[in-house]
């Protein structure tokens, strides 16, 4: 069997090296892989610190998807010798004020609820566990169970995983338009080339709103909700001898209301994210880089004093409800799209049902994640 995989951020990326792996002969078409919403993610695996109101059909989804990560990672790096950057260090929400800690407060009653480990912390317990969190925090809470991955290292994992050890085709051209031949698919490439395959996987985040030719009745338009990350490089004078970082927890922290994270990466340099805007602005904005700093800084004073080294703003692919679409919405065509906050965290469970979709394998315990994914709930569609 041959299928083509449109988009090769981490979901395609996976996706592929799925399919690969049951023999399937791939053709991975973009432009600019891996530069797309994985670029710029934090990569935290937050089950549960990502937990928000009135999302229970995704807590299901997530926790699954967090439970398959270690046996993914230990899978793919049988296939490829680079590093994915995935730490099992759990993660520290703090609060910067009263009215902060009582949110937390009222949302661990929720994750308890739902079976999900959660500690409350004091400051002192908190600054016990990070000596580099700042006096100002009171309380925190602490969730061991969520870890984190390096998503710009994991995708080229994929890729090498893909290119090198499987041997698949990467061309490195858009799609522009897809067509159904009876009994395959043939796409349309930027340069007007056309490629032909038995099966076609539509995972190219954001960018499906651009493919022509899909299916009346296929899928939502997705929206675009930006975000700006910075990442700051941390000098040898604020690390105590023979540290490489300069805190070991994933950090995130609810400052005056607005949520901020922390994301310690393996080489000593700190992620800081994220902002969320649906403003069109697809470049960093002035206003989200000074608030990103000002909360940063409150949670780990230190941070305000390290060398600035990037910031980058990408779009997370969001579907009207905010969970993924996945299924086979025309036969032959599987849909694997609009994976928003948590698409680094989904990307096991994700991946698996794509290439499930594909080779016509679902698994019978996979019906009810299937159902919760299933495009067709939406009924605002696309002619
Ligand atoms: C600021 C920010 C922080 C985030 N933090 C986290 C986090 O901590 N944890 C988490 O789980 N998730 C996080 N996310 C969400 C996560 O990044 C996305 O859900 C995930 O990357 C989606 O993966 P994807 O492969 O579907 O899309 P993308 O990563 O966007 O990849 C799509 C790929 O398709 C390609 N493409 C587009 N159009 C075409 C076309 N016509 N033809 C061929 N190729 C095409 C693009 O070039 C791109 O490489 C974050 C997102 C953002 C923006």
């Amino acid at each position: 069997m041959r299928a083509i995989v449109v988009g090769a951020g981490v979901i395609g990326a996976a996706t592929a090296w799925r399919l690969g792996q049951r023999g399937v002969e791939v053709i991975l078409c973009d432009p600019t892989p891996g530069r797309g919403a994985t670029h710029a993610a934090g990569g935290m695996l937050a089950a549960i610190s990502e937990v928000q109101y009135g999302q229970e059909a995704l807590y299901p989804l997530m926790l699954a998807s967090a439970a398959e990560y270690p046996a993914f990672i230990a899978e793919l790096t049988r296939d490829t010798e680079l590093p994915t950057g995935h730490e099992t260090a759990g993660t520290l929400v703090l609060a910067a004020d009263r009215a902060d800690r009582d949110a937390l407060a009222l949302l661990s009653g929720v994750q308890h609820r739902h079976g999900m480990r959660v500690e409350e912390l004091t400051g002192r317990d908190v600054r016990r566990l990070e000596p580099a969190v700042g006096p100002r925090i009171a309380a925190g809470f602490r969730t061991p169970d969520d870890h984190r991955i390096d998503p710009r290292q994991l995708v080229r994992a994929l890729l090498d995983a893909i290119l090198a050890r499987q041997g698949q085709r990467l061309i490195t051209e858009p799609v522009v338009a897809v067509e159904s031949l009876g009994d395959g698919w043939s796409v349309r490439l930027g340069s007007g080339h056309a490629e032909t395959a038995d099966k076609l996987v539509l995972a190219p985040g954001i960018g499906l709103n651009g493919i022509e030719g899909l299916p009346a009745r296929a899928y939502a338009p997705l929206r675009p909700v930006f975000g700006d990350v910075l990442k700051v490089a941390i000098p040898r004078s604020l690390l105590l001898p023979g540290e490489t970082q300069l805190f070991g927890h994933t950090i995130r922290g609810l400052v005056h209301g607005v949520p901020v994270y922390l994301v310690p990466r393996a080489d000593g340099q700190v992620v800081i994210g994220a902002t969320s805007r649906e403003d069109g602005l697809d470049a960093p904005s002035a206003g989200g880089v000074w608030r990103l700093l000002r909360d940063a800084g409150t949670l780990v004073p230190g941070l305000l004093e390290t060398e600035f080294v990037e910031a980058v703003a990408r779009a997370r692919p969001g579907s009207p409800d905010d969970i993924p679409m996945i299924g086979e919405v025309a036969p032959g065509l599987v849909l694997s799209a609009g994976y928003f906050r948590h698409g680094i965290l989904l990307t096991p469970l994700g991946s698996r049902l794509t290439a499930d979709l594909v080779s016509g394998t679902v698994a019978a315990d996979d019906h009810d994640h299937l159902g919760a994914v299933d495009p067709a709930r939406l009924l605002t569609l696309r002619s």
